[in-house]
């Protein structure tokens, strides 16, 4: 779409067809606020309503999502049922927004993907279903892309058909592993009847700043995750990462859920409404994301988990990068640049998600690299919201650093005992830490609908 809004004459080529199931797809407020600055760019309106819950009921109540208000943790012993605390040691709860109206979403892929695709179509895009591309060729001033019965020529090409897609085996690349990265394999599917948590016997310790289930629910254990995205239509997308080997589908899923007797009794009445997808290996990353008349979009560059939701985030920032490569005319060091920035954010991504992975014993400890994790965001999304976008020019930007110097958000205040209302104050009171008056806060927060 942006392509076509910049002049360029466009195809678009998927192999399966649309509605077709996708995985990842609980957005962010950085995800909807990449998107947002996208959409205006580059002139694609339509898009805007989607990134927020309260917009998107208004414009496209047809197109299924969630409501995401924010990240919600339990923290499972195996064997145990899941009990509250008085201090909440064993759950962490994170507002992403204030209330409904201008809340994250979960995207039920099958709809959100055949709406962009028709968008693209509405701007003249050319799109081709049902073709499998698997060969390249480079010819002079063109690349040639082809598969079974179909074959076109393009000036350019950029890859955005996943980790191992297209290029990475067209073009015989290899993979370069994250350092220290654990072994983790993936299960998943869609399913009805998934309980609300809220409703189960002892599912709290205390007040929570937004119903926990309108959120991303994971549930942490020894040897992985589990997450829990419901939809608006009745249907819940869960799945399982871990180290362990979950092969078996419907089998392994049972095996998984048996040890965690709090989400058994979540599970207990659900049916899987699609077959078991398993990923056997979900962390990737290519060796190569540009070449001459190519790159690739950081998701298919690489991919990582889909802890803390990092994938959209991503993605939208390199697709926002490669806009302004695309208007330079796709120049060969801006394509250098562009890949060494993608392997440095996945590599930053994949640093936070190991760490995470290896304190999934310790939950405190697990707590303390996740608010990292919400304070970097946190503090990248208000700067871009101030006009100060030169303060998060990078996704995770300011991670290393100590936790005071980039919290804008009241992260950092062990009497909230894991649990994080999303405060206009606390921005306020920060607000010298992003170089930004009160009132120009104050003013922001008016214009978002905080
Ligand atoms: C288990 C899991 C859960 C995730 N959860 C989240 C999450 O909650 N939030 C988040 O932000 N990110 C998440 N992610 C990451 C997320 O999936 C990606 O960032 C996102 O899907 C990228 O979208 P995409 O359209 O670029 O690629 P994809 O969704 O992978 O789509 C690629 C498309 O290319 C097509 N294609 C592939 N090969 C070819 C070919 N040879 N010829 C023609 N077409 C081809 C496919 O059919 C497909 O339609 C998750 C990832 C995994 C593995």
């Amino acid at each position: 779409m942006i392509a076509r809004q910049l002049g360029r004459s466009v195809i678009l080529i998927e192999r399966g067809r649309h509605p077709r199931f996708a995985i990842g797809e609980s957005s962010t407020p950085l995800a909807n606020l990449l998107l947002e600055e996208i959409a205006r760019k580059y002139r694609l309106h339509a898009l805007l309503p989607l990134t927020k819950w309260g917009t998107w009921q208004a414009a496209h109540p047809e197109i299924a999502c969630g409501l995401k208000r924010g990240f919600t943790f339990y923290h499972h012993e195996p064997g145990q049922p899941w009990k509250p605390d008085e201090r909440r040691s064993n759950e962490l709860l994170v507002a992403a927004s204030p209330h409904d109206r201008i809340a994250d979403t979960h995207w039920y892929r099958a709809d959100t993907d055949h709406f962009f695709v028709r968008e693209a179509q509405r701007l003249a895009v050319e799109f081709v279903d049902q073709t499998e591309l698997n060969s390249v060729h480079f010819r002079g001033d063109a690349v040639q892309l082809s598969g079974p019965d179909f074959s076109v020529t393009a000036n350019f090409v950029v890859d955005a058909s996943g980790p191992r897609g297209f290029l990475y085996r067209a073009l015989g690349l290899q993979e370069q592993p994250f350092q220290d990265f654990p072994a983790t394999q993936a299960l998943y599917t869609h399913f009805k009847d998934v309980k609300r948590w809220a409703d189960l016997p002892r599912c709290s310790g205390g007040e929570p700043p937004y119903p926990v289930d309108d959120a991303a629910m994971h549930h942490i254990f020894p040897d992985g995750w589990i997450w829990v995205l419901r939809f608006n239509n009745g249907i819940t997308s869960a799945g399982v990462a871990t180290t362990r080997d979950v092969r078996d589908g419907a089998k392994s899923w049972t095996e998984v859920l048996k040890s965690l007797p709090s989400v058994q009794q979540q599970f207990e009445r659900a049916q899987p409404v699609l077959p078991f997808f398993h990923l056997p290996s979900v962390a990737f990353r290519t060796i190569r994301a540009v070449g001459p008349r190519w790159a690739m979009l950081p998701s298919a560059a690489g991919s990582i988990d889909p802890l803390l939701s990092t994938g959209f985030p991503l993605t939208l920032w390199g697709v926002a990068r490669l806009a302004r490569i695309m208007e330079q005319n796709w120049e060969s060091k801006a394509l250098r640049e562009y890949e060494r920035v993608t392997f440095a954010e996945l590599e930053r991504a994949a640093n936070l998600v190991a760490q995470l992975y290896s304190h999934f014993e310790q939950f405190d400890k697990f707590c303390d690299v996740a608010m990292k994790y919400f304070a970097a965001a946190s503090y990248a999304e208000a700067a871009r919201r101030l006009n100060r976008p030169e303060k998060a020019p990078f996704f995770l930007c300011g991670i290393d650093q100590p936790i005071e110097s980039i919290d804008v958000a009241g992260l950092n205040d062990p009497a909230r005992r894991n649990c994080y209302p999303c405060r206009g104050e606390d921005l306020i009171a920060n607000c010298w830490k992003l170089g930004v008056s009160e009132e120009e806060v104050r003013g922001m927060l008016g214009r978002v609908g905080f």
